[in-house]
């Protein structure tokens, strides 16, 4: 893995779109969920994107097209860049299940039967959290069953028992994102790339996690964190410090220095 630092003019001048994880990339980890039992009551709480950062966010949007990944759903997405939402912004929900693009969503078609496995997982977790502690409810999705547990062995398992091999079963450091093998974040990245008419590495992505390993492949990858997941860069920073902040700040660096160069010539 290269520094970002190392990365070059040319491999910067072909970006088209930079991509940001949210989770420990651009935002604080840490989403507290509490279920009651029945599921009636739902308690969800999540850190807000810096000011600073959305003011610059808003200054590299004059130099590429914003993606915003994550296995959170596409309203929580939404409303966390609201701010500077418009028609050139790209929204890629619950780990590539829902792409928003040319303000318009998109999903894969799934079948009855990956449905059904969901809403059994669903229903056993819920069984096995009446007398376990270390469960503590269901995020609301889409496509795609988050659970909000401590890592237990019990969650892989089960999906195993009730799946095989059809679906992942992902720790997220807050819990167990379970969906279908056939969609990732990398994929989701494969797909735009084709809509957008561009290659997936003029997509840079970033990401800390090891549901972004696939797209951090695909992609120009920046790991924010280096010892977890692999890419072709990485970029440094302190433990207070948000990767995906630093990255925007050395881009904005490069854009302005290179408009200001090609200005004075
Ligand atoms: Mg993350």
């Amino acid at each position: 893995m290269k520094n970002i630092k190392e990365i070059t003019k040319e491999e910067l001048d072909t970006i088209k779109v930079v991509t940001f994880d949210i989770d420990g990339v651009i935002a604080p980890t840490g989403t507290e969920i509490r279920e009651e039992d029945g599921g009636t009551k739902l308690y969800m709480e999540s850190k807000p994107l810096s000011e600073k950062f959305i003011e610059n966010l808003e200054k590299l949007e004059k130099y590429v097209q914003l993606n915003f990944s994550s296995g959170r759903n596409i309203l929580y997405l939404k409303s966390l860049v609201n701010e500077i939402f418009d028609e050139k912004t790209i929204l890629q929900a619950e780990n590539g299940s829902i792409t928003w693009l040319n303000n318009k969503i998109t999903h894969p078609i799934y079948s009855d039967e990956y449905f059904n496995q969901l809403r059994d997982l669903k229903e056993k977790i819920r069984k096995m959290k009446k007398n376990d502690k270390r469960i503590r409810g269901f995020e609301p999705k889409l496509f795609i069953l988050t659970v909000h547990c401590e890592q237990m062995e019990e969650i892989p398992n089960l999906v195993k028992k009730v799946a095989g091999d059809n679906l992942y079963c992902l720790w997220t450091n807050e819990g167990y994102d379970i969906g279908n093998k056939e969609t990732s974040k990398g994929q989701a990245i494969l797909n735009l790339a084709e809509e957008l008419n561009i290659e997936p590495k003029q997509i840079m992505t970033t990401g800390n996690n090891y549901n972004d390993a696939e797209m951090l492949k695909v992609g120009k990858g920046v790991s924010v964190a280096p010892d977890r997941v692999e890419a072709e860069y990485f970029i440094e920073h302190k433990p207070e410090e948000l990767g995906g902040e630093l990255l925007v700040e050395f881009l904005l660096d490069y854009y302005i220095k290179k408009e200001q160069f090609s200005i004075s010539n």
